[in-house]
């Protein structure tokens, strides 16, 4: 299957986040031209000497790629475009910090071909940022958004996290508002984890308060729920909303199964097929790619039981449903008395309480599907 999308993972960050464990490099200087070099070097051990394949997205994920600075990302959409140019009417989009939006920057990102801006914002809520460990405070976040509307980008989306400890006092609906506010044509949401090796997986073992309770994990879930969808945003996929023509071109690629390329350090990709992913750690990456070879670290082909268990899981998780049979109409009577999914034709499509519950059902309908 010949890719359709590409995704860099661009690994710098200032510091890390409390709550990350990303594949990250902390820099405070950005190696930009090492690091574009060794795309290069990438793109040309793993063309193999095909043709360049024309895609309808690129995306400059992280890490934080805006830390590459104007020129930096302008030089990495160049490379990256010598082997897979973009298609009229890409999808371009660029994950920034808001200390890293302004002015100058975003008219550079977006002569270099960048139409899409994906703002890590997380709070409005100061005390909160700065427990997040995060580098911005809410002004720098309304700042960001001014700037990205003076420079006419249409095309952006914000990050809000929801479920922090309630020690925190975290207001979650003003945090909604204000991220309204902002009139951002996207919003993704993600409810916090402690993932092992961060600082709050070790705060948490020190016997401090890291995570808010289920029950408040799944009333902010539903309250975000409410309130963005009353502000007119469609909720097309388990953590994003949208306007009507500005939901996520790229990450649909992934919710559908199509191929996609991935480079740079810990990035993976697919071809239909099988799923491979690099070299982790940046430095790895880089003098792996210094000896000629191809940095990748692992590979699997899916199994006829993977496929199954992913198609149900992708299905389920967008707006737009999941195919059902004959067989599996037992099993989803109870969702859809319950108010947790509904039939459209042949497709059930959960509803927001249905997706707090989407893990049940994809095991359910997966293991009738293996059989
Ligand atoms: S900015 Fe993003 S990638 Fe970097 S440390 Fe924070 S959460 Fe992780």
């Amino acid at each position: 299957m010949p890719p359709h999308h590409v995704y860099v993972h661009v690994p710098f960050c200032a510091r890390r986040c409390s709550y990350c464990d990303f594949a990250i490099a902390v820099r405070s200087r950005v190696p930009a031209d090492e690091y574009v070099t060794g795309i290069a070097s990438e793109l040309e051990i793993r063309a193999l000497g095909t043709p360049p394949a024309s895609v309808d997205t690129i995306y400059l994920g992280g890490g934080t790629p805006s830390r590459l600075g104007p020129d930096g990302v302008a030089r990495l959409i160049e490379v990256v475009a010598t082997r897979f140019p973009p298609a009229a009417e890409a999808e371009i989009t660029l994950e920034a910090n808001p200390d890293d939006i302004d002015a100058v920057s975003v008219a550079t990102w977006r002569a270099a071909g960048v139409n899409r801006v994906s703002l890590g914002v997380q709070s409005f809520d100061d005390r909160a940022l700065a427990w997040m460990h995060r580098t911005h405070d809410s002004r720098r976040v309304i700042a960001a958004a001014d700037t990205l509307r003076a420079a006419g980008l249409e095309n952006w989306s914000l990050d809000l996290i929801f479920a922090l400890p309630a020690s925190l006092e975290r207001d979650w609906e003003r945090d909604l508002d204000s991220a309204v506010a902002l009139a951002p044509p996207h919003i993704s949401l993600y409810g916090l984890t402690v993932e092992p090796h961060t600082p709050i997986a070790r705060w948490r073992d020190r016997g401090a308060s890291v995570e808010g309770t289920e029950d408040a994990y799944e009333a902010e879930y539903l309250c975000a729920h409410h309130e963005l969808s009353g502000a007119g945003y469609v909720h097309y996929e388990v953590s994003n909303y949208g306007r009507s023509g500005r939901l996520s071109r790229h990450n649909r690629g992934y919710w559908t199964g199509a191929s996609y390329v991935g480079l740079g350090p810990a990035a993976h990709g697919f071809d239909g097929t099988v799923r491979r992913w690099n070299e982790r750690e940046y430095a790895a990456w880089l003098r792996i790619l210094s000896t000629g070879v191809d940095p990748v670290s692992g590979s699997e082909s899916l199994t006829a039981e993977n496929r199954i268990a992913e198609e149900v899981y992708l299905g389920l998780r967008t707006s737009d449903g999941l195919p059902v049979r004959d067989e599996e109409r037992e099993v989803i009577r109870p969702w859809i008395d319950a108010g947790w999914a509904t039939l459209r034709g042949d497709r059930l499509c959960l509803s927001a309480t249905g997706w707090l519950r989407l893990d049940t059902l994809a095991t359910s309908l997966t293991t009738i599907r293996s059989r």
